[in-house]
């Protein structure tokens, strides 16, 4: 099902979303910079959050991104099966990014890759990068957004191991990623680990383990010991924000598990930075909508 008027304004509010969401973090983030801030004993580490909060005060009161990387489009949707207006969304999200690479502005980022041509507007071959998962007897669309910069990209990785590798191949995969890439995706880090039975699956639950709230874990007892460990693990690195030696690199570890198969797992890590721009947007079938994560805000 169609409608003008009611695409016309889902692609609105979206370019007034994703102008949100690249000049504001969400709340639990920044309440959780706030808390690594006071863990911080170092005066270098005190100054860098310093500067971390006072770039986000500017971005909010100059209404302009609060990294100058403001990435690549990602939009991971919840839909109902019988949301009435699945037709639209992709389009309209695709239109949304455009308006919003001239109006927020956002930096131009898409590249064709076989021609080295920025498109100019923040869209090309499957970007934006939109992720569906279907929801049975659901009626509400559900949409997080995310601003994926190119530092936070970098260290990401995913690879298949035997099961006689066993869980020191996960313990060893997330600190090489973190130790060899991490200050490159300007930390504290939110670290995304994906446990599938191939690289693919196991990279798009990285992905998906990333954007939960923070504060939140693993299901299973043991998959949230290991979140827990594997944080604590990694902050005793010393590496702190921006690289410049403190008591915590990462914000928290989320792990996303699947079966595996019985030969093999795999396991992806996925890093997203400091500036964790990670917007969650819901919209009832008569398009009402609600902002989850930003108290107060308003489009
Ligand atoms: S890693 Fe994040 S904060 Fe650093 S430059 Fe890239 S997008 Fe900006």
């Amino acid at each position: 099902m169609t409608d003008p008027q009611i695409t016309e304004n889902f692609t609105v509010t979206m370019e007034k979303f994703l102008a949100l969401a690249c000049t504001r973090l969400p709340d639990d983030v920044y309440a959780k910079l706030k808390e690594l801030r006071e863990s911080e004993d170092s005066g270098i580490q005190k100054v860098l959050y310093d500067a971390y909060f006072e770039n986000l005060q500017q971005a909010l009161e100059l209404g302009r991104p609060c990294c100058q990387d403001t990435g690549l489009p990602h939009f991971y949707i919840k839909a109902g099966a019988s949301f009435p207006w699945l037709d639209m969304v992709g389009p309209a999200l695709e239109e949304a990014v455009r308006r919003a690479t001239g109006s927020v502005p956002l930096r131009q980022n898409a590249v064709n890759y076989f021609e080295e041509r920025n498109t100019g507007d923040n869209t090309g071959e499957r970007i934006p990068w939109i992720n569906w998962d279907i929801v049975p007897g659901g009626e509400d669309l559900e949409i997080i957004t995310y601003f994926a910069g190119g530092g936070c990209c970098l260290p990401g990785r995913s690879r298949a191991f035997k099961p006689s590798d066993g869980y020191a191949a996960i313990v060893q995969s997330v600190f090489d990623t973190v130790a060899d890439l991490g200050v490159n995706a300007c930390p504290p880090l939110v670290v995304g680990v994906g446990l599938g039975h191939n690289i693919e699956n196991a990279a798009m639950l990285s992905k998906k383990a990333y954007l939960r709230p923070l504060g939140t874990c693993h299901p299973h007892p043991r998959g949230a010991e290991l979140e827990r460990q594997l944080a604590a693990g990694l902050n005793k690195l010393g590496i702190g924000a921006q690289g410049m030696r403190g008591n915590s690199v990462v914000m928290g570890v989320h792990i996303e598990s699947s079966a595996r198969h019985t030969a093999t797992f795999a396991v992806a890590v996925n890093t997203a930075c400091y500036a964790h721009r990670r917007g969650l947007i819901k919209f009832k079938k008569d398009m009402s909508w609600e902002l989850t994560g930003y108290r107060g805000a308003v489009l």
